[in-house]
């Protein structure tokens, strides 16, 4: 359904150009949710804007590929690629109020996008509209429909925002933190309300998280990013079982266990995410790896398929220690 590859983009600042997204690559086949993870200032979030063609002014995708059924996103004009975003593509940001109008009520956001992308009437839109706020468990939808947004909770909003991404009935969601300001007990509602409509309607989701957890609820399939690179990309169930990357190692290292005795609850990666503008030579890992080599410091790795490259069901990853079947080589 998507496939990015060697996505790069930009940004002029004024201390000079950085990139925030340098090769980036992955897949999200139908019904599928990749789960895109990392530590702030991974370039997550920079990577689904540049799929968006949602980019601040400063910003500009300078190569790579986008692919979405078949067609080029990255070399789309901006009038189709608006189009598609209000249809084939749908995104759900981690602050509601932001994406909301507050002067609009509920009922006239959800409808107006329906009126302009599937034709509806304007009476059919606001039925959709109420059968879509019930949908996402909005209780007494037919008296919220015609409620402003500040009347709503954090949560109920969110479920506002994921009745909105639907409302077009979109093929790919691309959701950046959408569960992040919630309480924990609302975000496992909602991460729950979104993996069933996803079973249920056959979306593919990209799902934007910091968080490990979440990613072991949601995940189909996992690319692990650090400094605008993608290190790791595999199946949810690889990741947590045999994590090849030095840093999705010490991410997972970095999970608290109920079972881990009091005192030795986190192990923190020590040392933090390089600055865009002093990005170390070589591997953009090396300043914090336990295994770095000689190497490492003046060779960057590729992304790589272990086992031999035998399809997308692959289990890639940027790091010199594996030689292409997966093996770690000594140092
Ligand atoms: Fe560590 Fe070298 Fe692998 Fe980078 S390439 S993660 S520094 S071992
Ligand atoms: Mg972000």
């Amino acid at each position: 359904m998507l496939r990015v590859d060697g996505l790069r983009t930009e940004f002029t600042t004024d201390q000079g150009p950085v990139t925030p997204v340098d090769g980036v690559g992955f897949t999200v086949a139908a019904g599928e949710t990749l789960c895109l993870v990392g530590e702030s200032g991974s370039g997550k979030s920079v990577s689904a804007l540049s799929i968006m063609g949602l980019l601040a002014g400063n910003g500009r995708v300078t190569e790579g590929s986008v692919m979405f059924e078949g067609q080029d996103l990255a070399g789309l004009p901006e009038p189709e690629l608006r189009r598609i975003r209000g249809h084939a593509i749908a995104m759900i940001f981690q602050e509601p109020m932001t994406s909301l109008n507050p002067v609009l009520t509920i009922g006239d956001q959800l409808a107006e996008t329906m009126i302009l992308h599937l034709g509806l009437t304007k009476a059919e839109a606001r039925q959709r509209a109420i059968e879509l706020l019930e949908k996402v468990g909005i209780p007494r939808a037919g008296a919220v429909v015609d409620d402003h947004p500040h009347r709503l909770s954090g949560g109920m909003r969110q479920r506002v925002m994921i009745a909105m991404a639907l409302s077009c009935r979109p093929k790919l969601i691309i959701a950046d933190e959408p569960t992040t300001a919630l309480d924990v007990t609302i975000q496992a509602q909602i991460l729950r309300l979104m993996r069933e409509l996803s079973a249920e309607t056959g979306t593919a989701t990209i799902f934007i998280t910091h968080d490990l957890g979440v990613v072991a609820e949601m995940a189909d399939r996992v690319a692990v990013m650090y400094a605008g690179q993608v290190v790791e990309e595999t199946d949810v169930y690889t990741l947590f079982d045999q994590p090849k990357h030095p840093y999705t190692v010490a991410l997972l290292k970095s999970i608290p266990h109920i079972t881990t005795p009091a005192g030795d609850r986190l192990t923190p990666i020590s040392g933090s995410v390089p600055s865009l503008l002093h990005l170390p030579t070589g591997c953009r890992f090396r300043e914090r790896c336990p295994h770095a080599m000689d190497r490492c410091a003046t060779e960057l790795p590729e992304l790589r398929p272990l086992g031999g490259g035998v399809g997308e069901g692959e289990h890639s990853v940027r790091c010199w220690l594996y030689d292409e079947t997966g093996t770690a080589v000594p140092a």
